[in-house]
């Protein structure tokens, strides 16, 4: 049975061991190479990161990503399992959508996947679209797509049928009329800050708790893409989940020196002292998921004049290497960073065969050298869209990375092949 040595990450810390792999699985943990090893030596074997929040932009916009450049680009980030929204066209707002994206998806990932369903104000087929779907997402801010909801009514439902489902709702927070009251002519980025600032997010919050009371059974309630610490602080006190991207931790509009358009993205970048704020808030253990809103758009589209680009950045080849190269600095934990990736994603899905490396578990894992971080050759990247804002920044890609104890990245390069992943929940049929 195939085994595989290294520092591998387990409860928090890496221990020289060994994996042995059996149908897929892994069978055992030790120190005793099995007669088909490979060796990583002092390179770190950590669990494939889960994605809970990526746009592949596929049916409908193919120009600026589709399953296949998405997972390929994910698989070189070290990231095993990817999550899609449902703002594609069709929008994944009916069993008719969710049934052709899962068969657009099994035909082109080489990682596993799953589908975020759509709330709209039509709710009569949610039940049966939450089969094929890990949850719903709700937009209570109008962003890319068309799927702003606004009828408290569907609201309600739509978190009932997923209290009923056992299974997550996922919230765009930005509060509609306080986006309305707010709305600037934007001349540059930091406009976009001021047009859609903390206040949304948090007025959002409190409708969605508002929302609560009488449903039951509730569901978990993530709050995605919290992007101020006033979010987080009223995320927190309503006992809900929530995530934050490298974007929110990373950048800031202030001294932004691309083209305006590429720093555009919903909830907007802040000020580095919220940039700052975020990240130390993220360092401290304050918010348990890494998700990356992998947004991609062409740089045709985001080269527009600001207030007619589209809102959104690419980053799921990025999240975890850009968070590592911050451990590797010091900045923050390397628990932190990987639980945040991994086991947290998978718990708030419901996953209970992934997101650790332990027996029993699948062997989705992704080999790094920890020690030495290099810079971000955004050229290099595998998102069609072809641009990255964390250009230069210092980062830990994998070198390996295996689903089911196989390859799909050995030694820098795609070794699997379309259809290689498979979807992380379970379907009631073949879509
Ligand atoms: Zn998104």
């Amino acid at each position: 049975m195939p085994s595989f040595g290294g520092r591998v990450y387990r409860d928090g810390k890496l221990e020289k061991a060994v994996l042995h792999v059996e149908g897929g699985f892994i069978a055992r943990i030790d120190d005793t190479p099995g007669d088909d090893h490979t060796d990583f030596g002092e390179r770190a074997l950590l669990p494939g990161a889960i994605d809970v929040h990526v746009h592949l932009r596929d049916p409908g916009a193919t120009h600026k990503e589709d399953w296949h450049t998405g997972t390929v680009s994910a698989a070189f980030g070290g990231v095993t399992g990817v999550v899609d929204m449902p703002n594609t066209l069709p929008s994944t707002t009916s069993v008719r959508a969710i049934r052709e994206k899962h068969r657009i998806a099994q035909e082109k990932v080489v990682v596993d996947y799953g589908l975020w369903g759509g709330a709209t104000w039509y709710t009569g087929e949610l039940d049966e679209m939450l089969q094929w779907a890990v949850g719903v997402k709700v937009y209570l801010g109008a962003t890319t797509g068309d799927l702003l909801l606004e009828d408290p009514d569907a609201f309600k439902e739509a978190l009932a049928a997923c209290g009923r489902a056992g299974k997550p709702v996922i919230l765009h927070c930005e509060a509609q009329r306080v986006l309305n009251e707010y709305r600037r002519n934007e001349v540059e980025p930091g406009d976009h800050d001021r047009g859609r600032p903390p206040l949304a997010e948090v007025e959002s919050i409190y409708d969605v708790m508002k929302a609560m009371p009488g449903v039951n059974p509730a569901p978990t309630i993530h709050i995605a893409h919290t992007a101020s610490t006033d979010a987080l602080q009223a995320a927190t006190a309503a006992k809900f989940s929530l995530g934050v991207c490298p974007h929110h931790l990373l950048l800031t509009w202030e001294g932004w020196d691309m083209a305006d358009g590429y720093a555009k993205v919903n909830p907007p970048l802040r000020t580095a002292a919220s940039r700052d704020a975020m990240f130390e808030a993220f360092r401290d253990g304050r918010i348990p998921i890494l998700e990356s809103d992998h947004a991609p758009h062409t740089p045709k589209e985001k080269e527009d004049l600001f207030p007619s680009a589209p809102a959104g950045i690419p980053g799921v080849e990025t999240l975890v290497p850009l968070l590592l190269g911050r451990a590797a600095a010091g900045d923050i934990t390397l628990q932190t960073v990987v639980d945040a990736a991994t086991r947290a994603p998978a718990a708030l899905l419901g996953l209970t065969d992934r997101g650790r490396l332990e027996p029993g578990m699948r062997a989705d894992f992704a080999v790094y050298d920890l020690e030495s971080p290099e810079p971000v050759d955004a050229q290099a990247l595998h998102s069609k869209c072809g641009w990255s804002p964390y250009g230069g920044m210092p980062a830990c890609f994998p070198s390996h990375v295996y689903l089911r104890g196989e390859p799909v990245v050995a030694d820098g390069e795609l070794v699997a092949e379309a259809g290689n992943g498979r979807c992380m929940t379970r379907l009631p049929e073949a879509p």
